[in-house]
């Protein structure tokens, strides 16, 4: 039994054939499915699969890419969006410094305010940092993002960056990227990271494994993620897929039987 802990159902590649994809992932062992938002139109489709899919839980927040949509009433939104029982977190959320589609000081606020909330709503966050580790640590830290814990998703730092997110008290998520050829830090990582704080995800449709880079990625996949995982750690890949179920199961405070 796996957990896809990240992935996107509601992009718009999967609007041909959501219902076939959605059959194929349990088909393939994957229990339960965490699925981040990344602005408020994708918050009110993600609740809504939610409500269709039983094993599908929603993550809501903006994303730093369009954090220029953020105001208060986004967070009035999530608040009221939040009553159902299958919100688990609040993401995905954080700093992305690399394609800077919205600008640095906005990304900051928004982010901030995401943290606030999270920690009223006693919600996990799903923190997306890309070429901004210092900024992300330093907001985590000044805005106490700790009371609520989280994962850093889909990780790309080195393993001086994994200590100081597994200092904060955070998880570690890894995907796809841990399979690629030139992969020197994730692989590093994967080996580094207590196994009682890592957890496995997709971010379907992208970051597709190795041997199927270039296609659409979804959960069905995620067995690829484990075993190469479990190729590195030297450790059983039924022991990989246990442990970080039950630690995703921890995170979010999924009632499934794991
Ligand atoms: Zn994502």
């Amino acid at each position: 039994m796996l957990i896809d802990s990240h992935a996107h159902y509601d992009d718009e590649r999967f609007d041909i054939d959501r219902d076939e994809v959605m059959k194929k992932i349990i088909s393939h062992g994957v229990a339960a499915v965490v699925n981040p938002s990344t602005n408020l139109a994708s918050m009110r489709k993600v609740l809504e699969m939610s409500e269709s899919y039983d094993f599908l839980y929603a993550a809501l927040g903006i994303h730093p890419h369009e954090a220029v949509e953020f105001s208060n009433s986004s967070l009035d939104a999530i608040r009221e969006m939040s009553r159902s029982g299958k919100v688990v977190a609040i993401g995905e959320v954080g700093l992305d410094y690399h394609y800077d589609f919205s600008p640095r000081e906005t990304q900051r606020e928004c982010f901030a305010a995401h943290i606030g909330l999270a920690g009223e709503l006693k919600l996990p966050l799903i923190i997306h940092d890309r070429d901004a580790h210092k900024d992300v640590i330093d907001i985590i830290k000044s805005e106490n993002a700790n009371f609520t814990g989280g994962v850093f998703h889909c990780f790309p730092g080195s393993i001086e960056m994994a200590r100081e997110v597994l200092d904060a008290g955070f998880y570690i998520s890894l995907g796809g990227t841990v399979t690629f050829k030139n992969a020197r830090k994730p692989v590093e990582v994967a080996k580094y990271i207590p196994i009682d704080r890592l957890l496995v995800e997709t971010d379907s449709p992208y970051m597709t494994p190795v041997p199927h880079r270039g296609k659409r990625n979804d959960s069905g996949y995620l067995p690829l993620i484990v075993q190469k995982i479990a190729e590195i750690r030297n450790m059983e890949v039924e022991q990989v897929a246990q442990v970080t179920t039950e630690n995703t199961c921890r995170l979010f405070n999924l009632h499934l039987s794991c």
